[in-house]
């Protein structure tokens, strides 16, 4: 593996001249494994030019090479798949079991599977006389968060250079190993000089000089709605196109004649996942009140099957959080909630001696003012709220300001759909219903601008030209 000081630029290896070494933890043994040199100012413009500097290249490339180029990629990951896993289950805590499917694997067949939906894509259509092209939006800035590290990397940078554009990737600071196995790959891969470009550092200095590059044509950003609303206003006043996808309070909504056994164990497995560090994590747990008692038992039956442990061993379901700071985050917000009145259900747990933990914790007699009914606490943290009429379930679902994702709990009805329809979130599932990585995903409100996964994530870094044919072009089939 490539030593963990190394940016990518114009192809090539090379070192970072920024000021900080930051560190790599490992959230469980709570040691530093690794630190890296963060990328200066100047670093930042060199990738900025060398990806502005192969854009018309890689733009005019044709579709086939740039299919091929991005399969070879995935190739390549393949291969490090391994090494992937240790790292990211490391840094982020997920339980290795876990990461090897959901961290790893699937990100690595999403690379796969954006290559077969730009194969397939229409570039080019007819409206009346006029031939619309999508064309690629240009050099964009792609920043990612810690939480599934290659999932969103590989969510922006796959598409993108699909879409033809250049990129040039700054990836969360708290976990940047899979980035510099990323560049392994292009550079195994043979992409073009400058196609792919990689920078580290803090966000508030190497990310932000990034965004405010003028020869940045777009903003690809995950993360907090924070760090996004900051984000967009520099974008926004260099008129640079953004794409934001932030945080969540996703509901699980159950209706009455559901099959709350079922609902409750889903909504706790989605809670829990990644220790709560999800940004579609169902967080909000809506009942019936006849139905309050019953889900405050189903719930406790449940609570001690999500075993705190070593990532490593494969009996651990809950590994801990990223960092201290989000450990002691999470913490406070629970304080909080407990003091304005919420009640633990089943009681504390032990937490292991080291490692960022934070137990499994369902709180009850929560209500809609609650920080915790409201805010993304991003820890393992389930809020159960008691509703009356459907109409209030519906409005409780909708009443955040973020609308990222929510389930449905109901009976196989049409009014089951009717309920999901109404949920002004980006991803609703109905019972259950499986994650779909060819469908559109992203939010309203305060979740964020734009959608990502499947064509949708391509059309994503294209820009429509439309060139309007006049009547002898037509006549002579020139389209
Ligand atoms: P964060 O906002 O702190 O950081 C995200 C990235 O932005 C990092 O690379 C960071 O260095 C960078 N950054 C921070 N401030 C910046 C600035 N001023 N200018 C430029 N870059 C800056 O978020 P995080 O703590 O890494 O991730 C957790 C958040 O991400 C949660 O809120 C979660 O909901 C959200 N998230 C959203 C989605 C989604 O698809 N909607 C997916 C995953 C995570």
């Amino acid at each position: 593996m490539t030593p963990f000081n190394h940016l990518f630029i114009d192809g090539v290896m090379t070192p970072a001249h920024g000021e900080k070494d930051l560190p790599v933890v490992d959230s469980f043994t709570e040691e530093t494994f690794a630190s890296y040199r963060s990328a200066s100012v100047l670093d930042v413009d060199e990738a900025v030019v060398a990806a502005r500097r192969a854009f018309e290249g890689w733009a005019a490339t044709p579709l086939a090479e740039r299919v091929a180029a991005v399969r070879r990629v995935a190739a390549a990951l393949h291969e490090k798949a391994e090494a992937l896993t240790t790292a990211i289950s490391r840094e982020v805590g997920m339980p290795r079991k876990l990461a090897a499917r959901i961290q790893v694997g699937a990100p690595i067949a999403a690379w796969d599977m954006y290559a077969d939906l730009a194969a397939d894509f229409e570039w080019d259509s007819r409206v009346g006389h006029s031939l619309v092209r999508q064309v690629p939006t240009g050099v964009v800035a792609c920043i990612t968060p810690w939480n599934y590290p290659l999932h969103q990397i590989t969510g922006k940078i796959a598409p993108a250079l699909l879409a033809g554009c250049t990129v040039v990737l700054k990836p969360s600071e708290l976990a940047p190993s899979s980035a510099f196995l990323l560049a392994d790959a292009v550079l195994e891969a043979g992409l073009p000089a400058g196609v792919f470009n990689l920078v580290h550092g803090i966000g508030s200095e190497v990310g932000e000089a990034l965004v405010r590059h003028p020869d940045v044509d777009m903003v690809s950003f995950t993360g907090s709605t924070r760090a996004g609303r900051h984000i967009a206003a520099i974008a926004g006043d260099g008129i640079k196109r953004v794409a934001l996808e932030l945080g969540g309070k996703s509901a699980a909504l159950v209706l009455p004649g559901a099959d709350l056994a079922a609902a409750v164990r889903a909504t706790l497995a989605g809670c829990m996942l990644n220790s709560g560090q999800t940004c579609s994590a169902t967080t909000r747990l809506l009942v019936p009140r006849p139905l309050l008692g019953a889900a405050e038992a189903a719930i406790i039956d449940l609570l001690s099957a999500y075993r705190m442990g070593d990532p490593a061993d494969s009996a651990t379901r809950l590994g801990p959080l990223i960092s201290k700071a989000q450990q002691r985050k999470v913490e406070g917000l629970i304080a909080e909630a407990l003091a304005a009145g919420a009640r633990l259900l089943g009681g504390p747990a032990a937490i292991p001696s080291h490692g960022f933990f934070v137990p499994p914790t369902v709180l009850a007699d929560v209500t809609p003012e609650m920080a915790v009914a409201r805010d993304e606490v991003f820890g393992p943290v389930l809020a159960l709220l008691a509703y009356d009429e459907v109409e209030d379930g519906i409005a409780l679902a909708n009443g955040t300001d973020y609308g990222l994702a929510g389930t449905v709990w109901g009976p196989v009805t049409p009014a089951t759909l009717a309920v999901a329809r109404r949920l002004r979130a980006g991803q609703v599932d109905i019972n259950g219903a499986p994650f779909n990585p060819a469908a559109p995903f992203g939010g309203f409100k305060k979740s964020g601008i734009g959608r990502e996964n499947g064509r949708f994530g391509i059309e994503e870094f294209l820009e429509p030209v439309s060139i309007q044919l006049p009547a002898a072009f037509l006549e002579n089939s020139i389209h």
